[in-house]
């Protein structure tokens, strides 16, 4: 089996107990950025490192917290909340919003969050942005697309995302940083590959297309499963949860719950 096979890879990770156990984690997850970042070249101070924090509970976020940490992605928007009110005396604590979000909730985000990963769609855009000018500050926001040609994911296919980026200069609170994405959840390698290499050929053409326009540096790819094949396709951030906090209890269908069917099958053999 592959070393990037998500599915061996979530079954070995410890739940993280201590600040210790936190420290001793994000340090093999730096050894391992940096490795692949000299695989190719890269300096690994290219790579942001975002902590994801769903599913764990707030007393071990405090201790990640210990552990350095000074931002945290949450799939949820009313999970996010919820520990970004339990943690408000951590006043230097950013949080990323990194899962699909429903107009209704951009109201919240506009009040916490400081970036936003998982933009797609115009709705969207400018119920934040009309939230955003109320509060008078701005948001970073990635456009999520889908790589992986699943139907029924979320993110926009990646031949529509030019024009969806065009629109976005309209809302003035939003800063448009780049692009992320999540790669088929897959044991074969050369698939997840390719989701992340379409990516960066995307990103290359958006920034051929607009040479100075929109900000597109970043491209949000990886988890603790896949993120050395995505920083070996350039990615500047790394979402990663279970290899920092310990494997989940429960499957990711619970935060994407319209995979098609590959991946539902997929994620069923990942139930311990
Ligand atoms: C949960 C999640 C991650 C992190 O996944 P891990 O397997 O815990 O590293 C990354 N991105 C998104 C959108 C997620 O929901």
């Amino acid at each position: 089996m592959s070393p990037l096979s998500r599915n061996e890879q979530r079954r070995s990770y410890p739940i993280a107990q201590s600040v210790e156990d936190v420290r001793r984690n994000l340090e093999v997850v730096r050894k391992r950025i940096a490795a692949a970042c000299s695989r190719v070249g890269r300096n690994p101070a290219e790579v942001r490192l975002l902590p994801v924090s769903k599913t764990v509970p707030v007393e071990r976020i405090r201790l990640a917290y210990a552990a350095g940490c000074r931002e945290l992605g949450e799939n949820k928007v009313q999970e996010a909340q919820r520990k970004a009110e339990a943690l408000a005396d951590l006043a230097d604590l950013r949080w990323s919003i990194i899962g699909h979000l429903q107009t209704n909730k951009a109201k919240t985000v506009a009040r916490f969050a400081s970036e936003f990963q998982a933009l797609d769609s115009l709705r969207v855009a400018e119920a934040l942005d009309q939230r955003l000018q109320a509060e008078g500050h701005g948001l970073d926001v990635l456009v999520q697309v889908n790589t992986s040609g699943e139907a029924s994911k979320f993110g926009l296919p990646p031949a529509e995302v030019a024009s969806f980026v065009r629109k976005l200069p309209a809302f003035s609170a939003l800063r448009v940083r780049g692009l992320m994405t999540l790669a088929l959840l897959s044991d074969d390698p050369a698939r997840v590959h390719r989701c992340f290499a379409l990516m960066r050929d995307l990103r290359v053409r958006l920034r051929q297309e607009a040479p100075g326009g929109f900000g597109m540096e970043d491209l949000s790819m990886g988890m603790s499963g896949d993120f050395e094949l995505a920083i070996e396709e350039g990615a500047t951030i790394v979402r990663i949860g279970q290899a920092i906090f310990g494997s989940r209890p429960t499957p990711d269908t619970d935060y994407w719950p319209n995979q098609d069917r590959a991946s539902t099958s997929t994620s069923s053999e990942h139930t311990p």
